[in-house]
């Protein structure tokens, strides 16, 4: 492959890499998470109820000094009843006593109602009270036990950053935007590698979508600088390690023959994407003798699962 897609290729790895450290340590952080949620959520519903309980506290000592208040007046009303010097003074004083009697009654049940609320409203503050130091307990536990496991994810996540960063930094601008683009629509899997589902036949599809490819897009991906992207689900295609010229291409004792230490090295340069920068020397050669060999090679456009531009390769290449 060419020097962007080798680019790309390392930076969708080190992007792949960084996501699966970041996605251990959201999974990690879930429990504790959920739990100060609980706790907020429980704080906030505990300060609520304690501000309605002291109002309600407020609005029950009301009606109690005005329930003595009254007591008091209907005392004295008594009393001034007992010193009244007519029987027409004494029946006044009886109606007003009567009549604050009644009032008094209403602000003596109101008062006993307004203390069933204060009640009922500490049960829930003490309710409220319990189930947060119990999750408060929680969080702690679990912090405690997490706590090194996330600081050890983090310093993973913190050690896999500068990888990606450099990896982002060698992708030509237009490349790199494209790969954002296709992060952001696949959460990541912007990139997706070509599978040779029979060795026999020369024949790809999408690793990601399975969908038939063109026959000419290992050639391509292997001989030119090109982005290419399956036609079906958009992401940009690429040669994975498992796949060197010898195993992708029909006939790999032919192009084996010429050059065994060279073609040795393409497939040892397997897991390191470094090393496909130095095969590019080698890659020119590799593919003309692909080329020439599909150009001798009678069988090679009848095994291409009936795409309609199976001849077309050699001719472009
Ligand atoms: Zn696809």
């Amino acid at each position: 492959m060419g020097p962007t897609n080798i680019a790309l290729v390392k930076l969708f790895r080190a992007d792949q890499n960084l996501r699966i450290a970041q996605e251990r340590y959201d999974t990690a952080a879930r429990s504790v998470r959920i739990l100060e949620r609980k706790v907020a959520d429980l704080t906030g519903k505990l300060t609520f109820s304690q501000q309605t309980l002291r109002e309600q506290q407020a609005a029950a000592a009301n009606l109690d000094l005005d329930l003595t208040m009254r007591e008091a007046h209907i005392e004295k009303l008594r009393t001034q009843q007992q010193q009244a010097k007519t029987n027409k003074e004494y029946q006044i004083f009886l109606t007003e006593i009567n009549t604050e009697k009644v009032d008094r009654n209403r602000v003596e049940e109101d008062a006993i109602r307004a203390l069933e609320v204060v009640e009922r409203t500490q049960g829930e503050v003490k309710g409220l009270q319990g189930q947060l130091d119990e999750e408060q307990k929680k969080l702690t536990d679990v912090k405690a036990q997490l706590g090194g496991k996330l600081s050890e994810l983090q310093v993973e996540i913190d050690q896999l950053k500068p990888a990606r960063e450099d990896a982002f930094n060698d992708v030509p601008p237009r490349a790199v935007k494209e790969f954002e683009r296709l992060a952001e629509r696949f959460e990541g899997e912007a990139m997706s590698a070509l599978e040779k589902p029979d060795r026999r036949h020369e024949e790809y599809v999408c690793g990601a979508c399975q969908m038939t490819l063109v026959v000419d897009v290992y050639n391509r991906l292997h001989s030119r600088d090109e982005l290419v992207t399956c036609p079906s689900c958009g992401r940009m295609l690429y040669i994975p390690e498992e796949l060197p010229p010898e195993v992708a291409v029909n006939k790999a004792k032919e192009v084996k023959e010429p050059r065994p230490k060279k073609e040795k090295a393409v497939s040892k340069s397997g897991p390191s994407v470094g090393a496909r920068i130095n095969r590019q020397s080698s890659a020119e050669d590799v593919v003309n003798s692909v080329t020439i060999e599909e150009d001798s090679e009678e069988t090679a456009p009848a095994a291409g699962s009936g795409s309609d531009t199976n001849d077309q390769p050699p001719a472009e290449a």
